[in-house]
């Protein structure tokens, strides 16, 4: 379970309503079973269960953090599609997620829900970091556009562009030397604009390309996800 509170070694913590649903009601979960606690202010605990909704917190845990920082930055794409890139972004091992607008961006966002999004945003991203057993809580930021991204910029800037032709700047090949950190740009359904590309070059992006075939962009964000990891992996 993740929490938002520091967490103590030897006193309770408490459960927020959904989790303690999920914990007690669903799972069942037997006073004697370990359960494993990721405070979102820092430290890995291990806890048992006390009655609804509190946990002891008895132990401290060490856990390794993936030693690479990847930030994905994602155009806004249809929600369901956008949605599904947040949790498998998380699952492949995505450190921040940047949404942004671009000019080919089918969606607009409708200012006076922008909290209700980022809040759905903020439970997808906690769900799928939950599920895939993750000792991290993915970073989501303030949507930005084109001219922002260079804030986000780390070792090694990439830009996915299907119309890079160049097989020497195949996303493999920039990835060779497995860089600490690495920024991903996506684009939206209808691909960028030539002066976003432009944009982004100046501001040191490299195009890269991730194949012959046109990917959507969803696919694109897990497609050069998985090359990370895998280089990664090596
Ligand atoms: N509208 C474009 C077209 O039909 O030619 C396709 C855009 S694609 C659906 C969405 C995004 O995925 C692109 O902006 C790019 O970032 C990424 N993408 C898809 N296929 C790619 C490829 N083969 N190489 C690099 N990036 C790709």
């Amino acid at each position: 379970v993740f929490v938002d509170d520091p967490c103590m070694l030897h006193a309770s913590i408490s459960l927020d309503p959904k989790q303690a649903h999920h914990l007690f009601d669903v799972l069942r979960i037997q006073k004697k079973e370990t359960i494993r606690v990721v405070s979102k202010k820092g430290g890995t605990f291990l806890a048992h269960p006390l009655d609804k909704p509190y946990l002891y917190v008895f132990d401290e845990i060490e856990v390794p953090r993936s030693a690479k920082h990847i930030t994905l930055c994602a155009s806004l794409i249809k929600q369901d599609r956008f949605e599904l890139m947040l949790q498998k972004a998380c699952e492949l091992g995505v450190t921040k997620i940047v949404p942004f607008t671009s000019a080919y961006s089918i969606i607009r966002i409708d200012q006076k829900k922008i909290d209700k999004k980022t809040e759905r945003w903020q439970q997808i991203i906690f769900d799928a970091c939950k599920q895939c057993n993750r000792n991290d809580l993915v970073e989501l930021e303030a949507i930005q556009n084109i001219e922002t991204l260079h804030n986000y910029q780390q070792d090694c800037n990439l830009v996915c562009y299907e119309k890079q032709n160049d097989p020497s700047f195949h996303i493999s090949h920039l990835l060779k030397r497995d860089p600490a950190s690495v920024t991903i740009v996506i684009g939206p359904e209808g691909g960028f604009d030539v002066n976003e590309i432009d944009i982004l070059q100046d501001d040191h992006f490299i195009p890269v390309s991730l194949g012959n075939r046109i990917l959507r962009a969803e696919t694109a964000a897990f497609y050069a996800l998985s090359c990370i990891d895998y280089q990664h992996s090596l």
